[in-house]
């Protein structure tokens, strides 16, 4: 069974529609796929409706930014109902800090000389609920400053980098517990993909088990062998579900291919228990999975 529990539509940083992303996954015989959007739920509907069409089982979630102890930390967000205040209120929040800096940036990318403006940004993200960095970059390519989103990460958008503008990010132990009171399980994605392990270190991470982290993502394309070998070990230590997944965006990010990480079917098995768990506790009517596993 293939199954990947990562994965991006033009809802928000990708370039498939969720149409077309479900396509893609049942083309590269993916069994499982999970949709997460950074921030939303916008794109569920149409990627459910593709699912039951293609014969793809779909695992509803979402990628939240959020910072713990000063760093940018993106959560997973699997089967939560997306409508439960608490949640709904960090991902507006989330959307409009993301939003709020595209002026600042273009502002800076400006100074430097590079005709680039907001519209522009705005146009190239389309229908996108997640305006960003990402649709920055785009510009900057559709410029012809740049060759691909990657450069212009390397080059003005990263930390560091001239045009980089912090922003507000949604605090990770209040959409832990966002999360679960939603109904849903969490993971941490990429947790040392461009980063030491800095505060993601073992202590850490048990930390955020103590508050309901269920997993980790340790097979991803940012993590080298090293890294996911430490990573898993420290899950099997502390008890923790390992997921592995592509972060697929399309064309929005290179060698991310579907299917590229696999997660296991035993460590689905325990995430889609523990979010069982989760809903029947919540209370509220979490969306569960489209489709049969296995
Ligand atoms: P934002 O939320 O506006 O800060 O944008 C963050 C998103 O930009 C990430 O989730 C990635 O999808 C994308 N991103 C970050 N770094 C890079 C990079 N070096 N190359 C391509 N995309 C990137
Ligand atoms: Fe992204
Ligand atoms: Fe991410
Ligand atoms: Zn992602």
């Amino acid at each position: 069974m293939r199954i990947d529990l990562h994965a991006h539509t033009c809802v928000s940083d990708g370039t498939d529609t969720p149409e077309q992303l479900v396509r893609a996954a049942a083309a590269a015989r993916i069994d499982v796929l999970a949709i997460t959007d950074h921030d939303t739920a916008n794109g569920w509907d149409e990627a459910a409706l593709a699912a039951e069409r293609e014969g793809v089982a779909l695992l509803r979630g979402m990628e939240v930014s959020t910072v713990f102890r000063g760093r940018g930390v993106h959560l997973l967000a699997y089967l939560p109902d997306p409508t439960y205040p608490p949640l709904a209120a960090e991902l507006s929040a989330v959307l409009e800090g993301r939003d709020a800096r595209v002026p600042g940036m273009v502002e800076r990318l400006r100074d430097l000389g590079l005709d680039v403006t907001v519209e522009q940004v705005r146009r190239l993200a389309g229908p996108t609920a997640a305006v960003g960095r990402p649709h920055v970059a785009d510009a900057l390519v559709d410029g012809g400053y740049v060759s691909h989103r990657g450069e212009a990460f390397d080059r003005y958008l990263s930390p560091g980098r001239p045009a980089y503008r912090n922003r507000a990010a949604a605090e990770l132990e209040t959409v832990l517990a966002a999360v679960t009171g939603a109904g849903g399980v969490s993971v941490v994605a990429h947790p040392w993909g461009r980063h030491d392990p800095g505060v993601l270190d073992a202590a850490g991470l048990a930390h955020l088990q103590g508050l309901g982290l269920l997993g980790i993502e340790v097979d991803h394309q940012d993590h080298p062998p090293s890294v996911r070998r430490e990573l898993r070990g420290i899950a099997r230590e502390l008890g923790l579900v390992v997921t592995g997944s592509s972060d697929y965006h399309g064309l929005g990010k290179v060698d991310h291919d579907l299917g590229c990480n696999l997660t296991e079917p035993a460590e689905l098995e325990r995430l889609l228990d523990a979010a069982a768990r989760a809903a029947a506790a919540s209370g509220r009517t979490a969306p569960g999975v489209v489709g049969a596993v296995g």
